[in-house]
């Protein structure tokens, strides 16, 4: 087996050091449970920042960040460590091409998946989008299909372009608090989550801004709207989502439904047709006692 020696995280030292301090102490609450690696997978649809988010979170630009053109085809890690603590970020490609889920990216992530453990998803929103469509409600199943909805139990939403002002008539909390909303009960459809599993095990939500323009507060940490100083709240939401309790996602490879399906049938007809035989059986042999009977 290839054993890859993981880099150290220079982009550590790029965060102010509150920041620094404050990621400090999350990891060190993770080691003190025992875990010592985080595996964090981001999806969503293209051009949302998901490669933004990933360069955000390490401090380093790794992921490639594109405005117009297509963006890299195949999932991408990239793994730093610091202190004995190991992070491995996963970038993929965009969900939907041609106005609909592209089933092959799907599956080259879940191929790129096949015997990892993801700790925790991201799927990555843009706050400043008004309307959720069907096509919303199409990337989560499709993620479902793939994944199972356990990953659900694995995830956080990001909401990137943070450093936004909603239209005139609703003010910075309430239009998060909206987007949210509308964010979240896509999912829980495209998840076929419902309402009581869905309150029982809420998904949250974060607020990301990675552009370069992101407002910092007096010690240099970048900050969104509401106050919130985004990347240490963001690693705050994640190892709060690594550590609830649900078991981490294994990718093995794919029971598609069809099989599933055709061995769940398969076991009842077999049964009802021993049963059907055995009855027709005893019917006959009925039968020809009775007739041997009246000679
Ligand atoms: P991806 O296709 O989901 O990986 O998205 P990218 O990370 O490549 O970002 C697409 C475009 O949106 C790029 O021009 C980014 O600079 C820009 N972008 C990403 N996140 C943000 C954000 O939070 N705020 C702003 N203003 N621009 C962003
Ligand atoms: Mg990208």
């Amino acid at each position: 087996m290839e054993i890859k020696a993981v880099s150290e995280w220079s982009g550590f030292q790029t965060f102010p050091e509150p920041t620094q301090a404050k990621l400090d102490v999350l990891f060190g609450n993770l080691n003190q449970q025992n875990v010592n690696t985080l595996t964090i997978l981001v999806m969503g649809k293209g051009g949302v920042g998901k490669s933004s988010i990933v360069n955000s979170i390490l401090g380093e630009r790794v992921a490639s960040v594109t405005v117009f053109q297509e963006e890299v085809s195949t999932p991408l890690m990239f793994s730093r460590s610091q202190g004995g603590f190991t992070l491995n970020v996963i970038d993929t490609p965009g969900l939907v091409s041609g106005g609909q889920v592209n089933k092959q990216i799907l599956s080259s992530i879940r191929s790129f998946l096949l015997n990892k453990t993801i700790d925790v998803l991201i799927y990555v929103c843009r706050l400043d989008a008004y309307r959720v469509g069907n096509l919303d409600r199409d990337v989560t199943k499709a993620i479902t299909d793939n994944f199972g909805k356990e990953i659900w139990r694995r995830c956080l939403v990001a909401l990137t372009h943070a450093q936004f002002t909603p239209p005139s008539e609703l003010d910075y909390i309430e239009y998060f608090a909206e987007r949210s909303e509308a964010v979240l009960k896509f999912i829980s459809s495209g998840a076929c989550i419902n309402q009581q599993e869905f309150q029982d095990h809420g998904i949250p939500v974060a607020l990301v801004e990675n552009s370069e323009r992101c407002e910092t507060n007096g010690l240099g940490e970048k900050i969104v709207p509401d106050g919130t100083v985004w990347i240490p709240n963001l690693m705050e939401v994640i190892t709060g989502v690594a550590l609830n309790g649900s078991g981490a996602i294994s990718v093995g490879p794919k029971v598609t439904d069809s099989t599933l399906f055709g061995k769940l049938v398969f076991i009842p007809m077999v049964l009802v047709e021993c049963l059907l035989v055995k009855l027709i059986k005893l019917a006959i042999d009925n039968d020809i006692a009775k007739e041997t009977k009246s000679f």
